[in-house]
């Protein structure tokens, strides 16, 4: 077989089991086949550059950054919809637009509302060009790198479809991806995110494609744009469009009057709580596409369609306690704690309060009746005190002034909306969570040791601090509950070997607040030693690429703390690892040292992550743009021109794949 067709092969098996998985749910490869056939085709890609495609499956996992988004104007306007919360609304808007078109012969579609951020597809020949956000209606900004990373959406059409469309659609985050990401996020001290239709949008506007790539959000289509008129029907147009590659929810039914419309609106209203995504109502659709046409647009909204929303569930019940919960982070939660009750399908008995000045602004109090609301949010909240059943003697709630669990008095410093328990090294969850966190997969990965086993350990009073644990010895801890010779062996075996875990890991299971993962190996890598790290002043902290100040400053009040520094100088004497290793070091050399490079285009030799991490290894620093500290541009193909422009004006030397190749070769 000639190479082109080998990868044209290759790119659409790959399409279709790509398809096949994240649309259709059906795996028909396994993940390490499929990593196989994508490293094969990437390897054709780089030997054979004249094939170079911008939508082959290898341009799915992202590496492009984007500073500034750029606006792009809307072909056709995306406009908003109209509102409606009963059946008497829908009624009437029957009867506006039978009125309007003379007839009353019309049907409807009943689509879900997903509750994402909208998006604008542009197709052209088949092949995806552009992904804009919707913007004010009219002009939105263009983030095609990062909707490219999203494996559910087509990049090429090959079946016979219209040539030239636009695909509207919802970029949502589902539950579960979500729920996953934020246990990422308590894994590594990080605040949760809210809710999935935030993280959804804010993840479009993320800088670096790679991150996006990381998410698990999905697409899910719901309208066809196009000036070819060859369906007849908003039903026909996206049962065709999910046959040719868009995931377009099966959810969607035909209406043939309100009264059906309506019963498909009562019957997601229970459940909708049983999708694996957040949907916050109906949206109805006039199906024929000439009916829609006659009925056209107001200024802001389709005159053929129509948006039912869902009552957020709320119930009343009773708040019979606050408790304070304290973690790994400092923070302290104030907890309500409320007559177990039924809403939207699950029994709540907890609510989330956030924090005094809430308490405070809705005046809840003990024993009273409070409404819950389970919206957007994934913790059931209080929206409001139903006063009229509140008590004559009822008192106003006193905020915790103690932490519940050390009796430390708790502090709040000033612009910040939470308390805090300041007995870091005293306070029972933060040690034990603190502990947890060193052991935890993504740390020190210590074998033979959970969670559960810390909690004893620290309860026995064998531990209090994570050097502790390279202190234990079999014969303390085979006493302990359902704790075997074996299992003890093996645990002590596992705190052994983590002697060998990594510098950057090692750094990141310190539990520095907001040092997570990847700041934790940036910081590893520019300081290499824990001595240089703690020993930084706050300008060379800064200095590092992408450490900002709460980082800096945190990693300054850690190194100020002499408990930290016996705990590091303890560790240290174990022999963990606390600076690079000489094997990691080797391939490292200093011929950028103090150069400062930009890399833009597409590659050949290297990928793109490849080419950074050979500046980086060589000590270099990369940077996303260009300015007068720029040292070089690698120049690719494909090198944005606004970026040309720049880098000339600026008289920035550019140099191409091969220039930067042999530099770091002399
Ligand atoms: P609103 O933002 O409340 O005016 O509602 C309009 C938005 O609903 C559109 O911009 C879409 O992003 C979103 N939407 C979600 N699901 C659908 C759907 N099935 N049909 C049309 N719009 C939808
Ligand atoms: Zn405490």
């Amino acid at each position: 077989m000639i190479v082109q067709q080998k990868i044209t092969a290759l790119r659409e098996e790959l399409n279709l089991h790509t398809y096949n998985y994240y649309v259709l749910d059906n795996a028909t490869i396994s993940d390490y086949e499929f990593d196989i056939k994508l490293k094969e085709l990437e390897k054709l890609e780089t030997e054979n550059p004249q094939f170079f495609d911008a939508n082959s499956p290898t341009q799915r996992v992202g590496g492009e950054i984007t500073k500034n988004f750029e606006t792009v104007v809307h072909k056709n306007r995306m406009y908003s919809l109209d509102n409606s919360y009963s059946k008497e609304d829908l009624n009437d808007w029957e009867k506006r637009i039978q009125k309007l078109l003379g007839t009353d012969d019309i049907s409807y579609t009943c689509e879900l509302k997903y509750d994402g951020a909208s998006i604008n597809l542009t197709y052209k020949n088949g092949e995806f060009v552009k992904a804009v956000t919707r913007g004010d209606g009219f002009q939105g900004d263009d983030v095609t790198t990062n909707i490219k990373t999203i494996r559910s959406l087509p990049l090429k059409i090959t079946s016979n479809f219209v040539r030239d469309f636009e695909m509207r659609g919802e970029i949502i985050l589902p539950l579960n991806g979500f729920y996953k990401m934020n246990e990422e996020r308590i894994e590594n001290g990080e605040e949760t995110y809210k809710n999935p239709r935030n993280t959804a949008s804010g993840s479009l506007k993320l800088q670096d494609s790679t991150e996006v790539a990381k998410r698990p959000l999905d697409c899910l289509l719901y309208q066809v744009v196009t000036d070819e008129r060859k369906y007849q029907t908003h039903f026909e147009s996206l049962d065709i469009a999910r046959k040719v590659g868009f995931k377009v929810p099966k959810t969607i039914v035909l209406a043939a009057s309100i009264d059906e419309v309506f019963d498909f609106v009562s019957s997601w209203d229970s459940k909708r709580h049983d999708l694996p995504y957040e949907t916050d109502g109906v949206v109805i659709k006039v199906n024929s596409l000439a009916q829609q046409d006659e009925l056209g647009y107001t200024s802001k909204s389709p005159r053929w369609a129509i948006a039912y929303k869902f009552k957020a569930a709320q119930v009343s019940t009773i708040l019979h306690k606050i408790t304070y919960q304290v973690g790994r982070t400092v923070a302290i939660t104030p907890v309500a704690n409320l007559e177990p009750v039924q809403l939207a399908g699950t029994t709540v008995k907890r609510a989330s309060l956030h924090n005094a000045d809430q308490i405070e602004k809705l005046d809840i109090r003990i024993n009273d009746t409070v409404f819950v609301e389970k919206g957007g949010e994934i913790i059931p909240k209080i929206i409001a005190v139903d006063v009229s059943k509140r008590s004559v003697n009822s008192e106003p709630t006193i905020y915790a002034t103690h932490c519940p669990e050390c009796a430390t008095e708790l502090v709040r410093t000033q612009g910040d909306a939470k308390h805090y328990c300041p007995n870091e090294f005293g306070c029972a969850p933060q040690i034990t969570g603190k502990i947890q966190h060193f052991i935890s997969r993504k740390a020190m990965d210590i074998d033979g040791l959970g969670g559960e086993t810390v909690e004893l350990l620290r309860k026995e009073g064998l531990i209090q601090n994570y050097a502790d644990l390279y202190d234990l010895r079999v014969e303390q801890v085979i006493p302990l509950e359902r704790m075997a010779e074996k299992s003890a062996e093996n645990m002590i075996a596992g705190i052994q070997k983590s002697k060998e875990i990594p510098f950057e890991k090692v750094l990141f299971a310190l539990g520095i607040r907001f040092v997570g993962e990847t700041v934790a190996k940036k910081l590893a890598k520019h300081f290499k030693s824990i001595d240089n790290l703690l020993t930084a002043d706050f300008d060379t902290l800064i200095s590092v690429d992408e450490i900002c100040d709460r980082i800096a400053q945190s990693v300054i009040d850690f190194s100020n703390d002499l408990v930290n520094m016996q705990l590091i100088d303890r560790l240290k004497l174990h022999g963990v690892q606390l600076e690079v290793s000489a094997a990691s070091l080797k391939n490292q050399t200093d011929k950028l040292k103090g150069k400062v490079l930009v890399v833009s285009g597409v590659f050949h030799q290297m990928n793109r992550s490849e080419l950074k991490k050979a500046i980086e290894d060589n000590g270099g620093k990369v940077s996303s743009s260009i300015s007068k500290k720029t040292s070089y541009i690698v120049a690719g193909e494909k090198m944005g021109p606004s970026k040309k422009v720049k880098a000339e004006t600026l008289g920035v030397e550019m140099i191409t794949e091969q220039d930067f190749i042999e530099m770091i070769k002399k």
